[in-house]
């Protein structure tokens, strides 16, 4: 599950870290290529863009699902090519547009901004190839559509449609449309592609041309919690090749592409502290750590939501909140005896409880914890900032055995 001699080795120099493990990363990767035919896949690099695990991504031949002007650069930093860098995002500047028109495929996200993409490529003197998010008229589930801050909504842009394609600077290439994070059930994607696939004949019968391609979105999910059944990638991918080829003769020239973040990268790390402190408060036992919330947030965040909650399953807020029991905390020390334990952090909030009510083997200061599931949005989206503390580095574990610091 992890590499605890490379753990306890960096443990020596480092009080908390990130440890993501190359050949994890590969592995993921791999499964998702062999298994899906003619697909795409492109790497949503906000869920981890540490520039080791980029490169190693890159490296499989996944494209980029950026979601910033800084995100294309990279990717082009990276020596990937226009056709294979979308960039994605709601509230484009006009500066972020300049920037990225002659290197990425931009995806518009309002009306207003396939105006404002028309606008730029015309005093540049080219036509850009866009694609246009679709908010469709159906749910992730199947059900009715719901209102949404991403994307035009289905019906909107078949109205549009007639004065889009007047447009001299913008060509429309391709739809894209990501509805949900995190599935575990292969049907269900199956049927959303399915869908999808109709939206695209339904485009190409209103527009009266053909698509070059479709970018479905995420939807792949990972197993955090010990209870979650994987999801079936083999029987996915099997299925969704017959589903494309089904559809070949109505969409001859459309390239299908599938964005995933956590799936190559989520289970490839884990985040590494250590045991500060330790006390006994009206009979509960505190264990403090070194850089919890301030280290990585989601443990604390799916506290935060528990205790709120009052429902068992509260409903996921991806990417800060996925499930409860979604991170495992092993103790890596030859304790046999265990104990009920809180882990908290070194931080002046209550806030920064990972865990209420453990059992863990006894734990005594010094002792490291190992935190599964940080390989995605983790150390991006966790406050390193906060109360000054020394952040915790970022280490890659290489397939060679050799391991770099690739903090920022
Ligand atoms: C964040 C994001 C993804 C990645 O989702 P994962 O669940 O990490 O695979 C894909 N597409 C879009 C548009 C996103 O915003």
């Amino acid at each position: 599950m992890f590499n605890r001699d490379a753990i306890l080795q960096q443990a020596k120099n480092h009080d908390s870290f990130y440890l993501y493990d190359e050949s994890k990363i590969i592995e993921a990767a791999r499964r998702l290529k062999q298994n899906f035919e003619n697909v795409h896949f492109l790497y949503s690099m906000k869920t981890n863009p540490n520039k080791a695990v980029l490169k190693c991504v890159l490296d499989q031949g996944l494209g980029v699902d950026a979601a910033s002007a800084a995100e294309v650069k990279l990717g082009k930093q990276n020596g990937i090519v226009q056709e294979k860098i979308q960039y994605s995002a709601p509230g484009k500047k006009v500066k972020d547009i300049e920037e990225t028109i002659n290197d990425a495929t931009i995806i518009a996200d309002s009306l207003n901004e396939i105006l404002l993409i028309n606008e730029i490529a015309e005093k540049k003197d080219l036509v850009a190839d866009i694609g246009i998010r679709v908010n469709p008229s159906f749910s992730f589930f199947g059900g009715s559509a719901s209102p949404s801050k991403f994307g035009v909504d289905e019906q909107q842009l078949f109205d549009a449609v007639p004065s889009l394609l007047k447009l001299k600077n913008v060509s429309i290439k391709g739809l894209h449309v990501h509805l949900r994070s995190q599935e575990l059930n292969a049907a269900v994607i199956e049927k959303y592609y399915e869908n999808l696939l109709e939206l695209a004949v339904r485009f190409q019968a209103a527009s009266g041309q053909a698509l070059s391609f479709f970018n479905m979105g995420s939807g792949i999910g990972i197993p955090y919690s010990p209870d979650d059944v994987p999801l079936d990638v083999a029987r996915l991918g099997a299925e969704a090749s017959k589903l494309f080829e089904s559809f070949r003769l109505k969409l001859p020239s459309m390239q299908v592409y599938i964005e995933t973040g956590r799936y190559v990268v989520g289970k490839s790390g884990v985040y590494v502290t250590k045991v500060l402190d330790k006390k006994v408060s009206c009979g509960k036992t505190f264990v403090i750590l070194n850089n919890t919330l301030n280290g990585f947030v989601r443990p604390s965040i799916a506290m935060l939501v528990a205790n709120y909650s009052k429902d068992e399953h509260p409903a996921a807020s991806e990417p800060l909140f996925t499930s409860k029991d979604a991170f495992q905390f092993f103790a890596l020390n030859n304790e046999t005896e265990t104990e009920i334990v809180t882990l908290v952090g070194n931080l002046c909030t209550a806030a920064d409880i990972m865990a209420a009510d453990l059992k863990l083997p006894k734990l005594n200061c010094g002792d490291i914890v190992v935190i599964t599931n940080a390989g995605s949005y983790a150390a991006v989206l966790s406050p390193m900032q906060f109360s000054s503390q020394d952040a915790p580095v970022e280490l890659f574990l290489r397939q060679d055995g050799e391991i770099i610091n690739t903090t920022h």
